[in-house]
This record gives C-alpha cells, structure tokens and sequence, in this order.
C-alpha cells in the first residue's frame, strides 16, 4: 500500500449531532412520529418547496408507501428507471405489481424518455424515475409523458436532496418524492427516509401506513378524550425513530455547507481527469444541479474498468462499480433488454466522494487512477 488509505465514502457528523442526540434523549420522546420528527418534516417540506413531507425508517419504506397510496395494486405495472440501487424495482414488487425496467442515457444513467412509450400497455400505472447519483432526471419530457397518458409519477430522490432541475428543488419533480439518508446519501442519520408531496391525501395515507394503519402514539396523546384505535386497513411500521430524526435535523441544517463541500471536489475532479486518456468523467446536464451523492467516471475501451478498479483498491484507494443494472437481477425474473444500463454497469467506476476528502486526497486519487490507466494501456498496446 501506497500512503494511508483514502474511503469510498464517509458520513460527517460533528458536536452538534451528537449534542442533538443528547438532547433528544433527555426528552424522553425517543419513538416515531414524535416532536423531532414532525419538526424535521417542517423543515423538509419548506426546503423542498412541497406542502407536506413524511419521515419513515428509509427510502425504500417510502417508496413502498408512495407506490401503495397512489393504489398500485397486484396486476399493476409501473415503468422503472434501470439503472438504480434495487430498493426501487424492489417497492414495485412489495405491492405485488411488476416493475418493468425502462433504459437510461449513457451520460447521465438517469431515464431515457425515449424509451418510455414503448414499455407501457394497458396495465401501466406510473413511472418512478430515478435521480442517479445526485443528479436530477430528464424531468421535462418524462412529466409531459406521465401526463398526457394519465400515469403518476415518482421521484427517487434517495441521492438528490439539494439538487436542482430547471431552478425545482428535487423532491417537487413529480407527484411524490422520496428520499434517503442512509450513511451512503449526502445528508444521513444512519438510516432514515422521507417522503414528500403536494398531495394531501397521499401524506395522511403515507403517514397512517407507516404507523400499523392508524394515527401515530404521539398524535393521540395530544387528544382531548381517550381515544382507542381503530385498525381499519394494514399498515407497516416504518416510523423513523425521533432519535434519528433530531440527527436529521441538524444535518439538513448543514445541507448548503455539505453540498459545497462535494461540489467543489467534483469539479477538481473534473479539471484533473480531462488530462487522462481513457477516462471520461460525469457530465450534468443542462438546467440541472448536482449534489454528486457519488462521483462516477465512465473507464472506456479498451481498458478492463474491473483491473483498474482492482488496481486502485490495492493502491489504498477504495473505489467500486457505480450502481446496479435491474433488468439483470434474478429476483426480477424479466427478459427485458436494457443495453445502455448494462454498459454502464460494466464501465462505471466510483471514486472516493465524502466531505472528509482533502485536496491532496483528490490529486493522489487522480495520480494514482492516471498511473494505473497508464500501465495498462502499455500491457494491452
Ligand atoms: C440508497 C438508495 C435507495 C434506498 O435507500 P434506503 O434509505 O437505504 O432504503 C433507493 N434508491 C436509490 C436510487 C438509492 O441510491
């Protein structure tokens, strides 16, 4: 090994997490569905520009609960964007429905609109496109799409919070947004979700779903009778834990600060690896803001991204493919073709992206992925 080791990835948390922790212990509300939460929900809600936002344990959670309030039932279908942490093929399954894997853009991996009319039949119910790795999808054509054919349609925001499409805040591109903050996102609470949407009946439907079916502990304890529950349709606990939430808080207070932090890698980044041959970094697309959740470089032919990958790993830099082609996952059981996800799958390599990356960090990166590119252009020549 070459110098300490440089992280894929890495959360960033401070004295004012930890203080918030404190706090919220000491409170005694540390369940779901409390003050912490319904304080984070404001808070999301106004940063996002939608009227209401849900907290729930992740985003896979709500993307289950989004898919289930906006009635997708078993028989249903709805059009996926390919190129995606299976979490979103995943939700569709979980509601009994089909998802059918729609193929992405070769330079941004989010969905081709292109490809949209030609997947759907009489079963389809929505789409759930896919904002990849921090950068908003082609929301313009794929919302006319979904409205002049009556379909819903869902953000996956997991990787977005922050970023922008034609000056709208991710979380208010489609009918519902959903969100993430997991360790691996931008802002995190280890694991955590939320859900937002402009739609009233979809955020009391998301809210009663995430709680057994019924109104939250917390919403009853503020009740003027004593009021005995009744469970009138199933629901799931998927309550993020106010414990989480009050992390939450903190870490979307740091939002603009975090970003900045990422934005300004990315584009050393950038500036570096146009020099080196064979590499071709991200690109973002016009009108749009990216929150670079991970930064993603496309390894072309004839270089083997695997052997490059392999490479930096045993330089001390941790790196990995960029995220998972659907189509090809065994627990989907379709035939469907998606060529363009499936290149990507093959060529995409992640670099190390997280606030803690010094600017020396970044040039040793490049130096050492420009080294590796080098000696094995000179073994395949
Ligand atoms: C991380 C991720 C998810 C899942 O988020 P969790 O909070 O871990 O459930 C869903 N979709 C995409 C695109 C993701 O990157």
């Amino acid at each position: 090994m070459t110098g300490p080791a440089v992280p894929l990835a890495r959360p960033d948390f401070g004295e004012e997490e930890v203080e918030a922790v404190r706090a919220v212990l000491a409170s005694g509300w540390v369940a779901g569905q409390g003050p912490k939460s319904r304080d984070l929900e404001e808070r999301w809600a106004d940063r996002c520009g939608t009227q209401h936002a849900v907290a729930v344990s992740n985003c896979t959670a709500a993307l289950h609960l989004a898919l289930l309030s906006l009635g997708v039932e078993p028989g249903d279908e709805v059009l996926v964007a390919d190129y995606t942490y299976p979490a979103t093929g995943h939700s569709v399954l979980f509601c009994g429905a089909k998802p059918i894997f729609v193929d992405v853009l070769a330079e941004t991996g989010t969905l081709d609109p292109r490809q949209l009319e030609a997947a759907v039949t009489p079963a389809t119910r929505g789409v759930v496109a896919v904002d990849v790795f921090g950068q908003p999808a082609d929301y313009g054509a794929i919302e006319r799409f979904c409205t002049d054919r009556g379909l819903f349609l869902v953000e996956d925001a997991a990787c977005s919070m922050g970023a922008t499409y034609g000056g709208r805040a991710a979380g208010n591109l489609g009918d519902v947004a959903c969100f993430s903050l997991h360790a691996r996102k931008g802002i995190s609470s280890g694991e955590g979700g939320v859900l937002v949407t402009d739609r009233g009946d979809i955020a009391d439907s998301v809210r009663k779903r995430s709680c057994f079916g019924v109104e939250s502990a917390f919403a009853r304890q503020q009740a003027t009778k004593l009021p005995i529950p009744v469970f009138d349709e199933l629901g799931y606990n998927y309550k993020l834990s106010d414990i989480l939430a009050a992390i939450a808080i903190v870490q979307l207070g740091r939002l603009d600060e975090l970003m900045a932090r990422r934005v300004a890698i990315a584009t050393r980044y950038s500036t570096l690896l146009a020099e080196i041959p064979g590499i071709t970094p991200p690109t973002t697309a016009e009108g749009r803001t990216h929150v670079w959740q991970a930064y993603v470089v496309t390894v072309d032919e004839p270089l083997d991204r695997d052997r490059i990958a392999l490479d930096l790993r045993s330089r001390g830099i941790e790196c990995g493919f960029g995220t998972y082609a659907s189509h090809l996952q065994p627990v989907y059981r379709t035939d469907r073709a998606c060529p363009a996800s499936a290149t990507l799958l093959r060529r995409h390599l992640a670099l190390p992206m997280h606030t803690g990356l010094t600017d020396d960090d970044v040039r040793h990166v490049v130096a050492t992925l420009s080294a590796a590119v080098e000696s094995h252009l000179q073994r395949i020549a």
